[in-house]
This record gives structure tokens, sequence and C-alpha cells, in this order.
């Protein structure tokens, strides 16, 4: 591998394994992990040219660290953004679009059903400082366009939404967003790059938290913001130097294998999730199947449009609410109870008491959220053994 291949040439599955890592003077073939907090420099007057930004080069692990730059550089050329910034956790890279981006008296809209920390983030935290939030249904394009203001910065949006698999359409909400002069972030955790890149659909920026699919396997927290190369050096990349929420060498390290095998993992997931989906229907106890790819959603056609694969989320309604959930829950032997997803092992939710147990049951019931709804991130074991598990509770 030669250190100067331009990886635009290359396809998603090579990036992922290859783009990223410049082969270092042992020749090592493998990314090392630099576990350093800072680098020196040849001379005085080099130490000049490195801070003040006239010579490229390392620093401070605090924004400048090879193992970290390599995991940016993938994964910005996996989203096709021109440049990637990667922060500790999700919801520190969704922070940063307030620190970078907004002032007081500024004002954003989102979508309804979004992560719940992120709500909490916009109303209580960027509140705090005087930025105000409105909240539209995802798919009401009319609704979006109603709400925008004179001072609106961004629109943001998660599509799939989390747990009903809502879709918003990008390509119609970045031209909204560009007629009227704000910029349309996505939150892209649930299909990734492999599934659905935002930023080819006219999006401005993507966050990430690389906790979910990115590192699939449950081990690491961490996040990423994916946009022009403009928009990193004027705002993300100098808030992130400053304020310092900085992706760690051993995550980026972790994350970085994750990224290789992440586009057969996605199909994996899909697939099987598909087949569960088209199971769950067919059962005398489930009311409704909530997962993109079924005929029966209402936005399949802009899911087949949008995304590559319809993702690894299903969520059901069972006809006897919130005890035949927990009923369902707590028969199965190996699925996982938690709120985590994006594993490789499969994960069983009860939304109404966890996740959203924090609203109302009025706000609950505006967002579709019922009581007799379970969400089941499909992992990568025999699709016949997850429904063995499920069928006990059925
Ligand atoms: C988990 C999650 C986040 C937050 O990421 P962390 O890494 O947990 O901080 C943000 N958005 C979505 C859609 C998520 O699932």
């Amino acid at each position: 591998m030669k250190n100067n291949i331009d990886w635009n040439d290359y396809e998603l599955e090579t990036q992922a394994v290859r783009a990223g890592q410049q082969r270092g003077f042992e020749n090592e073939h493998s990314m090392p992990i630099f576990a350093t907090s800072s680098y020196v420099f040849e001379s005085a007057e080099e130490a000049n040219l490195r801070f003040t930004g006239k010579k490229a080069g390392n620093i401070y692990s605090r924004f400048t660290n090879p193992t970290v730059n390599a995991f940016e550089e993938r994964l910005a050329f996996m989203e096709k953004g021109e440049r990637c910034v990667a922060f500790a956790s999700g919801m520190a890279a969704i922070m940063s679009l307030g620190m970078s981006l907004l002032k007081a008296g500024d004002h954003i809209i989102s979508s309804r059903s979004i992560f719940g920390s992120t709500i909490v983030m916009f109303d209580n935290y960027f509140g705090k400082f005087g930025v105000t939030t409105d909240y539209v249904a995802l798919s009401d394009l009319a609704a979006w366009e109603a709400a925008i203001k004179p001072d609106t910065k961004f629109l943001f949006v998660e599509s799939p939404s989390n747990p009903l698999m809502e879709l918003g359409d990008i390509k119609a909400l970045a031209e909204l967003a560009h007629k009227h002069d704000c910029l349309l972030v996505v939150d892209n955790v649930f299909c990734t790059p492999v599934l659905q890149k935002p930023l080819e659909l006219g999006a401005d920026i993507v966050v990430h938290s690389a906790t979910k699919y990115i590192d699939g396997h449950g081990r690491c927290i961490g996040g990423a913001v994916i946009a022009s190369d403009e928009l990193i050096e004027t705002a993300f990349y100098p808030y992130l130097r400053t304020c310092g929420a900085t992706m760690s060498a051993f995550n980026a390290w972790v994350f970085l294998s994750g990224l290789e095998t992440l586009a057969i993992r996605m199909q994996a997931h899909s697939e099987s999730a598909l087949k569960l989906a088209q199971w769950l229907e067919a059962q005398d106890a489930v009311s409704k199947v909530h997962y993109p790819g079924l005929e029966s959603h209402a936005q399949h056609e802009l899911a087949k449009r949008q995304q590559s694969h319809f993702g690894g989320v299903v969520s059901f309604e069972l006809k006897g609410g919130k005890d035949a959930a927990w009923k369902l829950i707590d028969a199965t032997q190996m699925l996982s109870i938690t709120a985590n997803l994006g594993d490789v092992k499969s994960t069983i939710t009860h939304p109404a008491t966890t996740t959203h147990g924090r609203l109302t049951p009025e706000v609950r019931a505006t967002a579709g959220i019922k009581d007799g709804l379970v969400r089941v991130s499909v992992g990568l074991e025999n699709i016949e053994d997850i429904k063995r598990d499920l069928s006990h509770g059925l």
C-alpha cells in the first residue's frame, strides 16, 4: 500500500479497509495506537511553524493524533464528505453543533422523534444559552417549512427514527433548508454510510455515534462530525481544539477495525431484520410491525430510494399491551435486555418504560410509542435462533 493513493477512486468497502492509514517507518501492516499526548519538534522554529499552522504535523493529542486522524479520514471517505472530526461520544458530536454554529438568540428545528438525550441537550443546555428549538413531525415537509424563522440556523433530522422507523426525505429537506439559508444536519447512526449517504443527498453535516454500528461490538463510546472542509476548518475543528471533547487513540483504533467490517455487518443485520419483520407480521399476537423494508411501511418507496438496505432495527406492537410486551421480553433466553443497539448481539427493549419512560403518557401517545411496543436490534446470530427466542413469549 502506497501512502499517496487517492481513495476517492475506490469503493466504500475498499475505503473501509484501507483509507486513512499512513504506513509509518516500521512498515507496520495494522494501524498502530499512538499512545502519546504530545509530539516533539526538530527545532524552536519548527515548533513555531506547527503552532501557527504554517507547517502540517502533530502538536498535541487533544486535536492531532495519528490513530484518531486515520479514523477521521476513513469515515470522511465513506460518508463522501470532505473532512471529519472525531469526538469522545455521539453526544459530544451533537454538542459541537451548538458550540460551533450557534449563538444566543438562534433557533433550530428538529424532528420530534430523536434520541432522548439529544432532546434534553437542545431544550436544557442549548436552551440555557438562549437557543430555542422547535420540534416537528419528521415526514411533514410543510411543518418544517412553517417552523423556519429568520434566526433558524439548522434543521436536525434522524432518519430512520427510533423506535418507530419513520423516514425523513433528506433530499427534500436539504432543498428546503438551502432555500431558507439554513444547514441540514443528519444523525446517520441507524444507517451508517453503508446504507445511506446524507451528504450525497444534499445534507451539509452528518453526525455519528460511533458507539453503535461503527464499533458494532458494544465496546467503546465515540462520535464524529463530517462536513465540508470550510465548515470543519472554521467551526468544528477550532471548537474541538479549544474545548477538547476528544476521542481517545484507543477508541479510534477499535473504531477503525469496526469500519473494516461495517459493510458486511450492515448487510447481514439488514437481511436478518427483514426476515424477522416478515415473520413478525405473520404472528397472531402482533398487531403492527414497523420496518422500512416491509411493503406495509408507509414510506417503503422512499426507503428504497434513499437507502441501499433497510437497517437492523425492527419494532412491533403486541395486541396485549405492556403486560404482553414485558412477558415477551422476560421469556427470551438469548436476546440481551438492554437499550443499546447496533451490536453483533441482538438486543430487546420496551421503549415506553425505558428509553421513552421520562415522557408523559400524553407526549408518548403523540409520538406513537404505544405500551405494547417492543424494539429489537437484530444482531448477527442465526435468524432462526432469534425467531425461536422471540416465539417463547408470543
Ligand atoms: C446513541 C445515539 C446517540 C448518542 O451517542 P453516544 O455515543 O451514546 O453519546 C445519538 N444519536 C443516536 C441516533 C443514537 O442512537
